[in-house]
């Protein structure tokens, strides 16, 4: 059915901070995309949630297609949301985001969709991610490992 302009729609997306412990501490992953400007965006493993698929499923499938990686989930983060423009729609998007763990599989694996594909240590990649509520996901993701750490 043709989209009718001018409308509003919501998506809800699902994706990770994926971790792994390098010998200096824990690493996280990011990805860049190329905007359509043609400048770089740094971000966090993302995509919508398809039908029948929960968005643990979607987090670990689009960690997957993304950045090559097999990652398990390790607990929720919480949601993030923002506006975007689309073809004249406004599409507001949530994303929920999971702690996750890297148990495989290396970045030649993944899809042409990314650019580029890095590990940071956390206060770094809080510094890279281009978006705020994805610098709030990580700061959340450091939070909680540090309390796992108190435990
Ligand atoms: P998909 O829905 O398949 O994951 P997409 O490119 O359609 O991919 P987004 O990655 O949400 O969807 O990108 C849509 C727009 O929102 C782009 O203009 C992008 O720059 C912007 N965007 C992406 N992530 C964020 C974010 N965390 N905060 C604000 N804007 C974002």
């Amino acid at each position: 059915m043709p989209q009718r302009r001018g409308g509003t729609r919501f998506e809800h997306s699902a994706g990770g901070v994926v971790l792994r412990s390098a010998r200096s501490g824990a690493e996280v992953v990011l990805a860049s995309r190329r905007s359509a400007r043609g400048s770089l965006a740094w971000g966090l493993p993302k995509g919508l949630v398809e039908a029948e698929e929960s968005p643990e499923d979607t987090a670990v499938r689009e960690v997957l297609e993304e950045t090559g990686l097999r990652a398990e989930v390790r607990r929720p983060l919480g949601d993030i949301s923002y506006w975007y423009v689309w073809n004249g729609d406004r599409v507001h998007k949530t994303v929920s985001f999971f702690l996750m763990e890297a148990a495989g599989g290396d970045f030649s694996q993944r899809d042409s969709e990314m650019e580029e594909v890095r590990w940071f240590p956390p206060d770094e990649a809080v510094r890279t991610a281009s978006y705020r509520g994805e610098q709030d996901v990580l700061r959340r993701a450091m939070e909680a490992l540090a309390a796992e750490g108190a435990e």
